[in-house]
């Protein structure tokens, strides 16, 4: 039965494409693309000679039926984006469905996605992120958007524009309070750089440094109401005696801003009064935490 592959190709570096990407590429007898004349030149440097058709945002609904007609032919098809993994924030998640719907196979052939490779090297907790995508180009719905997400423990991530950023950080900022955050710019290409820091700093950071470029911009989670509070305890109706557990609070994320302020170089004692300051902590605790930092 014919399959219709979903195939991740670079976000910058063209190397950065598996060997089975390629020769599946190779291999397939048609390859829909978002951008046939950005792909060719993929495919130029790989020397791969298949047929290209356009498949975009525009014309989506009209490319299902030639896709459809050339897998019932029997030909394998490959869809590809212009940069990283298809149908994450790309093109392809409704022919992906249709293709299943219609009975046949769907394989994916993993490798870059903009939002794995900044994440991997944020120095954020990875252990939960939130993709949201691209946020509204509008302020008030921006606004809207982080305040939706305010409470989630978790990293965030987002994409964005060059010319969107400094007003985006500054409503992240505005909603989320000065939270740690990365901006990763330029991923595996030539200016490829990470901007680590609070939200106010990328804040100052972009005020002064014009952005150019793609980006990925990543904001710490929300940590769970952070003080520790003495146990406190109710007598119930009953007469039984109940005891209030305290808040809980999110370690890890305590320890990997640890990790952070020790890599920019600031003191233990610095940077415990600094983090028991701003989530609320005994400053002694955080000391301990430093302390038993892994080298
Ligand atoms: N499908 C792609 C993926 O898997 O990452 C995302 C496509 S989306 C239309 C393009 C956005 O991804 C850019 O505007 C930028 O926010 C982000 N992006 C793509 N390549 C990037 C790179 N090399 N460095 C930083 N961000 C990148």
């Amino acid at each position: 039965m014919a399959v219709l592959y979903v195939v991740a190709t670079p976000i910058g570096n063209l190397e950065d494409i598996s060997p089975r990407g390629l020769r599946i590429l190779q291999e397939v007898g048609l390859i829909a693309a978002e951008d046939t004349r950005h792909t060719r030149k993929l495919l130029q440097r790989y020397q791969i000679e298949t047929r290209l058709i356009a498949y975009h945002e525009h014309n989506k609904l009209a490319r299902l039926d030639t896709i459809l007609l050339a897998l019932a032919n029997g030909d394998d098809v490959a869809l590809v984006s212009d940069a990283g993994t298809p149908a994450i924030s790309d093109p392809g998640y409704e022919l992906v469905g249709a293709v299943i719907g219609a009975g046949f196979a769907v394989v994916p052939i993993p490798g870059p996605s903009a939002v794995i490779t900044g994440l991997s090297a944020s120095g954020l907790p990875t252990d939960r992120f939130y993709y949201l995508g691209f946020p509204p180009r509008r302020s008030k719905e921006r606004i809207a958007l982080f305040s939706e997400v305010v409470d989630i423990p978790a990293t965030l991530v987002v994409y964005e524009a060059p010319h969107r950023i400094c007003d985006c950080l500054a409503d992240a900022l505005s909603v989320l309070g000065d939270r740690p955050a990365a901006v990763a710019r330029e991923l595996t290409k030539l200016h490829e750089q990470f901007v680590r820091g609070t939200l106010s700093d990328l804040v100052a950071h972009f005020n002064t440094t014009e952005p150019r470029g793609e980006f990925v911009l990543m904001i710490g989670g929300a940590t769970r109401p952070a003080k520790r509070k003495p146990t406190s305890s109710t007598t119930n109706e009953l007469g039984v005696i109940v005891e209030e557990a305290p808040a809980d609070v999110d370690w890890n994320l305590i320890r990997a801003e640890l990790q952070r302020l020790r890599a920019e170089g600031w003191t233990g004692t610095k940077a415990a009064k600094q983090l028991a300051k701003q989530y609320e902590l005994d400053r002694h605790q955080v000391y301990s935490e430093w302390s038993n930092l892994p080298e």
